[in-house]
């Protein structure tokens, strides 16, 4: 827990005990939807409201310690903050698997996003196929 105590603590958050249950939560899963989330976090304690979550989750994101996930037709995915990748997500199983490509590629894709003219507002680079296992 003290590791996810300095995360929030180097971010001028306070690590709160829900806090610290979110990273760990989405920690131990790598990518997690929002229902399985919350469904997690009501485990821990029972009482806990939604509103608190949501509250919680976006404090989270704004400090870019968590990642909303774009995936197509899928409820809110979250993930702890890493180096860019692109993810690999699985038709059949839905795993998503994360893929650590060169620096330079997002470069690239980013100067020509750029010099279109059009202004992202969320980048995330998805491969839509089947995994290892599923094939
Ligand atoms: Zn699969
Ligand atoms: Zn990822």
């Amino acid at each position: 827990m003290q590791y996810y105590e300095d995360i929030l603590k180097r971010n001028n958050l306070k690590a709160t005990q829900q806090r610290m249950q979110i990273l760990k939560i989405i920690d131990r899963f790598g990518h997690i939807s929002i229902e399985t989330l919350i469904a997690h976090l009501k485990d821990m304690h029972s009482t806990v409201s939604l509103n608190t979550i949501y509250v919680n989750l976006e404090a989270l994101k704004k400090e870019n310690i968590i990642t909303e996930l774009a995936i197509q037709n899928k409820k809110k995915h979250f993930e702890i903050t890493k180096d860019k990748h692109i993810h690999l997500i699985c038709n059949k199983c839905d795993s998503i698997l994360d893929k650590f490509i060169d620096e330079k590629f997002f470069n690239i894709v980013e100067n020509e996003i750029n010099n279109t003219g059009f202004k992202p507002t969320r980048k995330d680079l998805s491969v839509y196929g089947l995994c290892e296992s599923c094939k």
